[in-house]
């Protein structure tokens, strides 16, 4: 496992700063580049995401960014996932440099349209060939809104919206299942994915080949990812 060291660190940034202080540089910092390939298949993809999920549940090797700067974004994946501070996407997938993953984030992984606009636009822009709507163990906005569908207290000012987003698909789940949460859970991310599948723009890339999408399910104590495809 490679460590970073202090010093090595401050050195990094040292040089990062001094490459980026020159006029050059400032003009390779447009990240779109509609000529440059896409970063690699669907199945590349979610072979990368599997293999980085492995070394993280062996320990890990994370290194200091590469120096990325002037060429173009281009994420392995998008992920959307819950805003819990659980839940550490970059790490969870041993991402090694800066420019794996576009990660889009809100309690309960809800869509809105703000989200779907920033995630057409890492499809449209970069060329991401996988979209990853990630579920969490323990979730607490799907526990809220379990609470909420059973007659619980109404939740405050615009978490209440949360809530809302989320009960589609507690709606789907039967109030006795011993596993629930966990379904409602799961549920609720694939139903996000396959709304994000009827965009327009994703919907063109799923057609062509260029793109997966998928749902999938984060063990918070295992570290395991489960991606359903
Ligand atoms: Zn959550």
């Amino acid at each position: 496992m490679m460590k970073v060291t202090r010093s090595r660190f401050v050195g990094g940034l040292a040089a990062a700063f001094a490459a980026s202080a020159q006029p050059a540089a400032a003009a390779a910092l447009s990240t779109v580049d509609p000529v440059a390939p896409a970063r690699g298949t669907p199945a590349e993809a979610l072979a990368w995401l599997r293999a980085g999920n492995e070394r993280f549940r062996a320990g890990g090797m994370r290194r200091l960014p590469a120096p990325s700067a002037k060429y173009p974004q281009r994420p392995w994946a998008v992920v959307f996932c819950c805003a819990d501070t659980r839940v550490a996407t970059e790490i969870v997938f041993d991402s090694l440099h800066f420019g794996d993953l576009f990660v889009c984030r809100t309690a309960g992984e809800v869509s809105n349209p703000e989200v779907v606009g920033s995630i057409e636009y890492a499809v449209a822009e970069f060329h991401a060939p996988f979209v990853l709507v990630l579920g969490h163990s323990s979730c607490g906005a799907c526990d809220a809104a379990v609470a909420t569908f059973d007659g619980g207290p109404i939740p405050p000012a615009s978490i209440v919206s949360v809530v809302n987003a989320i009960a589609p698909a507690v709606s789907r789940v039967p109030r006795d299942d011993p596993e629930r949460l966990r379904k409602v859970i799961e549920v609720n991310a694939a139903l996000t994915a396959a709304s994000l599948a009827t965009s327009p723009i994703l919907k063109a890339a799923l057609a062509n080949g260029t793109l997966r999408v998928a749902s999938g399910y984060h063990d918070l104590a295992s570290g395991r990812v489960s991606i359903h495809v």
